[in-house]
């Protein structure tokens, strides 16, 4: 049989683009490869590459991972960076990937080759065909350029999109693109925070993985979004003397405008209050992240120390630095099994600001130990993101469902 190596950007284009292939080239045997170091950061790659892996075991199509040499594709766009999109930097980002892909076409013995970013909306037709044809020609594969969006091909891309419920990104792919197009919010999508933060790519991540491990495993799932707003920390530190005190901000915290130093005003139990800016200290036993009950109604700066450091913030000036930021985002609540299942057990997909939370290990666990009672419907599991800023997955599961679950919170985070 004769194959055809597919170069896969993303998922919401190689669905609509590999079911059209497959019925047009019925003979033929589509290979997947996903080769996408343009895109960042490593965690939105993963996301992108984790929905790849979802389509393609979905249609049955084997997918090879290519490399993430994301410093090699750095060094081709360099002096591009400034370019629009459709701009020259786009043409030597296409070669870069299919020149990768023929040769893996041609190491592979496939006669053609093709791409699933024709597909994409956005993106040029003949730009990806003029750079195609070149690459492939250099290792004697034939390109084909199909173009599917014609003819209502996008709307069926979209339509598909949604009703398998696979992440959709906002962005081309690259920092330079990101950039351009969002400016100085790009930092929200480049920082990488740590952990698993309330409606971040690590949470999503994390979701789509369990959720791939359970259609695996020939469970039922179904993804269920919630906007709220958002939260992180940008910046920021206590010191005194300039030595650095340890501290955690506390969720929902707003920022200090520049560098303040203050001195203790008022001391109210464990808290201290600066005299500006409305920086309150609170001092804690142990310092570790504390799960928020509900989004609290104000918002002064606030920093959590270990008390051994009372004295020393007493006795001289404190210098404060806070910058954090708000943005409404999208988490998502996943639900392994039926919603009539008698029983619902809930467990955070989010984590706290020091990473403690649920691992995959232990979420897998779960449900193989309850894997007959989801097949039978007596137990359905809910991985609830935002849970540790309010409860919101549980909350607006609650909401929508009528229905509130047991909620399993190990050891490790209490
Ligand atoms: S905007 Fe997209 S196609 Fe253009 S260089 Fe960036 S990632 Fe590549």
């Amino acid at each position: 049989m004769e194959k055809v190596l597919v170069h896969i950007c993303c998922a919401p284009d190689a669905l609509y683009f590999l079911e059209r292939l497959r019925k047009e080239y019925p003979n033929k045997e589509l290979i997947g490869f996903f080769y996408d170091p343009n895109i960042h950061p490593y965690e939105e790659y993963l996301l992108r590459l984790e929905e790849t892996k979802r389509t393609c075991r979905k249609l049955g199509i084997k997918l090879i991972e290519g490399e993430y040499d994301v410093e090699d594709w750095l060094v081709k766009v360099k002096g591009l960076e400034r370019e629009p999109e459709r701009g020259e930097r786009c043409s030597v980002c296409f070669d870069f990937r299919l020149e990768r892909s023929a040769k893996l076409a041609k190491e592979l013995g496939c006669d053609t080759m093709t791409t699933t970013l024709l597909m994409s909306p956005k993106k040029s037709f003949n730009q990806l065909k003029e750079s195609g044809e070149k690459v492939s020609h250099k290792y004697g594969v034939n390109f084909l350029a199909v173009d599917y969006r014609k003819g209502g091909g996008t709307q069926e891309m979209f339509r598909l999109t949604k009703e398998n419920q696979i992440y959709q990104q906002d962005y081309c792919g690259c920092i330079h693109g990101l950039v351009n197009q969002k400016g100085e919010n790009s930092l929200w999508d480049m920082v990488s925070f740590g952990g698993r933060p309330a409606g971040s790519k690590e949470e999503t991540l994390f979701i789509k993985r369990i959720r791939t491990f359970c259609e695996g495993e020939g469970l039922g799932t179904q993804e269920i979004e919630f906007p709220f707003l958002s939260w992180r920390v940008l910046e920021g530190g206590l010191w005194v003397k300039k030595e650095p005190i340890p501290s955690l901000v506390a969720p929902y915290s707003q920022s200090i405008r520049g560098k303040v130093r203050a001195d203790v005003e008022r001391v109210v139990g464990n808290t201290l209050y600066l005299n500006k800016q409305f920086v309150r200290i609170k001092l804690v036993e142990e310092l570790k992240d504390l799960p928020l009950e509900s989004i609290p109604p104000t918002t002064n700066p606030t920093f959590l120390v270990p008390e051994s450091y009372r004295e020393k913030l007493l006795k001289s000036r404190v210098d404060a630095v806070l910058k954090t930021a708000f943005r409404e985002a999208v988490s998502r609540v996943l639900i392994i099994g039926s919603l009539q299942a008698k029983n619902l057990l809930g467990i955070p997909a989010d984590t706290l600001q020091d990473h403690r939370g649920v691992s995959e290990d232990f979420v897998k666990e779960l449900i193989e130990e309850h894997k007959k009672d989801i097949l039978t419907q007596k137990t359905a599991i809910l991985l609830l993101g935002a849970h540790f800023v309010g409860k919101l997955g549980q909350k607006f599961f609650e909401e929508i469902s009528g229905r509130s679950p047991e909620v399993l919170i190990p050891q490790n985070v209490r």
